[in-house]
């Protein structure tokens, strides 16, 4: 999830000066509309999809792993916090020796990671 975020960030830095040097060739009432379309042709539409490729390759891992219900995993990264690795499919870091049941409750009074 981080590389989309990385390049979201990439795409705007570049969009924000190229957007400064074509205001001076554009008439001011096409101004708003082109902006909203650069915006989002450049920004919110590919971010958009490397978010559903991002899911589409890993929403297996995510829901019908070992992982998925270890409290070691992070969803959002697809990261076992505990060995710092991507599980895969066919890949499981700790083999299951290290698998701990993810725990739900709001009255959880300590995490390992906050
Ligand atoms: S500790 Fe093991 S089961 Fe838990 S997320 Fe990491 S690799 Fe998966």
């Amino acid at each position: 999830m981080g590389h989309i975020i990385f390049w979201g960030i990439i795409r705007t830095a570049i969009l924000i000066p190229a957007l400064w040097i074509l205001s001076g060739y554009l008439e001011y009432k096409y101004w708003w509309t082109f902006l909203a379309l650069a915006v989002y042709g450049v920004i919110i539409h590919p971010a958009y999809i490397q978010y559903r490729q991002f899911m589409e390759a890993n929403t297996e891992v995510i829901t019908d792993t070992l992982c998925s219900s270890c409290k070691h995993f992070n969803e959002t990264a697809v990261l076992c916090l505990k060995y710092d690795k991507h599980p895969t499919r066919n890949y499981i870091p700790c083999e299951g020796i290290d698998w701990e049941v993810k725990n739900n409750s709001f009255n959880e009074e300590e995490s390992d990671y906050t």
